[in-house]
């Protein structure tokens, strides 16, 4: 279907585009797998069908917060099973949150660190991908307890999982030094869903969620001139 090769070229010009401009994406559908959202691309506030993954929660507190769209869902079981199988032990910490949820984490953060600070961390209100139903925030039986932070990376359950999730079909959404791109820190933890195809190449072309998503779809695209992620973070 495509060149890897002319693909990656395009992707690393694409890359230094990243700096100066934003992009919206227009009219997506709310069910599409391949949905963007991010610090331009907000969620579609439309309901989705969730069901609750059959895997362990990190804790009994968390047990309620891990629902995801059916077809993630029976994703996140393979995975879960895959890493059991590897003699690894994966757990469920966030799936799907309502915009009131996110907007709480939000603003404790904020509360915390200020609004700048937490931008950088945690989606706004209404512009998280796990407001989607297709993002999971997971941890390892060698870093439980600690949250959710870059240790995960470098467990042997965080490299099993980067190794092998696009065969699962999910993506490491937020990759070490890609912030300018994606506007998180990386996030070893935040696997997102976008089928087994997409991961592939996704995987196969090193490139980022938006860097696909632009080669892919770029037609659709409409271009947000300006400092756009620089006004975000101000904001
Ligand atoms: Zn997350």
């Amino acid at each position: 279907m495509f060149s890897f090769r002319a693909l990656a070229s395009l992707a690393l010009g694409l890359t230094l585009m990243f700096d100066s401009w934003g992009y919206v994406m227009p009219h997506q559908d709310p069910t599409d797998i391949l949905i963007l959202v991010n610090k331009q691309n907000r969620a579609p506030a439309v309901p989705v069908t969730l069901v609750k993954p059959d895997v362990t929660p990190t804790r009994e507190s968390v047990a309620e917060n891990i629902y995801m769209r059916p077809e993630a869902a029976s994703a996140l079981e393979a995975l879960f099973e895959g890493a059991a199988e590897a003699g690894l032990t994966l757990y469920a910490t966030s799936g799907y949150r309502s915009y009131s949820t996110q907007k709480a984490i939000f603003d404790r953060k904020a509360a915390e660190r200020g609004e700048q600070a937490a931008n950088r961390s945690v989606a706004k209100p209404g512009y998280s991908e796990h407001q989607t139903g297709l993002a999971m925030d997971i941890e390892g039986e060698t870093t439980l307890g600690t949250g959710l932070t870059e240790a995960f990376g470098e467990s042997p359950e965080g490299i099993w999982v980067a190794e092998h999730c696009h065969e699962y079909g999910f993506i490491i959404r937020y990759p070490k030094d890609k912030t300018n791109i994606t506007g998180y820190i990386y996030e070893p933890w935040h696997i997102r869903y976008v089928g087994v195809e997409a991961a592939t190449e996704i995987t196969e072309l090193g490139v980022t969620f938006e860097e696909y998503i632009l080669m892919v779809r770029g037609d659709r695209i409409e271009e947000l001139k300006g400092d756009v992620m620089q006004d975000e973070e101000a904001s």
